[in-house]
């Protein structure tokens, strides 16, 4: 039988949001959060400026907050960078690193993403590792070799004590923002093949929470958050609609059930 860990669903708001429709959109959250069970946690990644704004609507409910990137900089003459402190002194608890539009957008490499996770870590954030795959690599059978190269290269800035604190993605770059979902099979393949690399680090990151994302919505996320390494998901437009985020955190539970 699988090992039952607890869920995880994260929004990832990437650059939308103006305050008046986020404060609609979070009220309406953290209420539909109060009625998950504690075995099924969530998170939202807003842009910066509303991280002030996050704390105050969300301090004290079941929903965490935090970001979608950091600075690979503790501080510095580095303009328009945002360090993993500052985001910590508006009360957060996660920076995504990694993800597949810092990769391509922003010239992020592997190295990079490391060094971000470790300034995540030190200053007391959980990252959220991205890996993924294009379709041209999918199609030339690469797949494996490019999400254990991007994990690698994030492992082996960590100790083991380190990597038991992360949590990582995988999600196919064909799959983000274009309503074609991996199926759950193509998912937990992936997921179990990122367990393995995992676990070979020893300690606990066997356990590391795994998350599915790309264009996860309400009526794909029990199938694929049923899977036996698949611990929730990382959702990107879905999130920004309170109804469909809080169903796909509904299919957590259900996911959770049914295991
Ligand atoms: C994302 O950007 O992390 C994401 C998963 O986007 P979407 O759910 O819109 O595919």
């Amino acid at each position: 039988m699988a090992k039952q860990r607890a869920k995880l669903v994260v929004g990832n708001w990437k650059m939308h949001g103006r305050l008046a429709e986020n404060r609609v959109l979070l009220q309406a959250i953290s209420r539909g959060a109060e009625d998950l069970p504690d075995d099924v946690r969530v998170g939202v990644c807003v842009p910066c400026p509303y991280l002030a704004q996050a704390q105050t609507l969300l301090e004290g409910g079941r929903v965490a907050w935090g970001v979608q990137d950091i600075s690979a900089h503790e501080q510095g003459a580095y303009t328009g960078e945002v360090a993993a402190g500052m985001a910590v002194e508006f009360g957060a608890s996660y920076a995504i690193v990694g993800h597949s539009e810092r990769r391509a957008y922003h010239c992020e490499g592997a190295d990079t993403v490391g060094v971000k996770a470790q300034r995540a870590l030190a200053a007391g954030l959980t990252p959220i590792v991205c890996v993924g795959e294009t379709l041209e690599q999918r199609d030339a059978g690469n797949t494996e070799q490019i999400v254990g190269e991007q994990l690698d290269a994030v492992l082996a800035k960590l100790s083991v004590e380190e990597v038991a604190r992360i949590v990582v993605a995988y999600e196919p770059v064909w799959a983000i923002g274009t309503g074609r979902s991996a199926t759950a099979q193509q998912a937990q393949d992936v997921h179990a093949f990122l367990r393995s690399r995992l676990a070979a680090k020893g300690g606990d990151a066997a356990d590391v929470p795994l998350l599915y994302g790309g264009s996860v919505k309400p009526d794909n996320a029990e199938d694929l958050f049923s899977q036996p390494d698949i611990d929730g998901g990382l959702i990107g437009g879905a999130s920004l609609k309170g109804k469909d985020f809080l169903a796909i955190c509904t299919a957590a539970v259900a996911a959770t059930a049914a295991r």
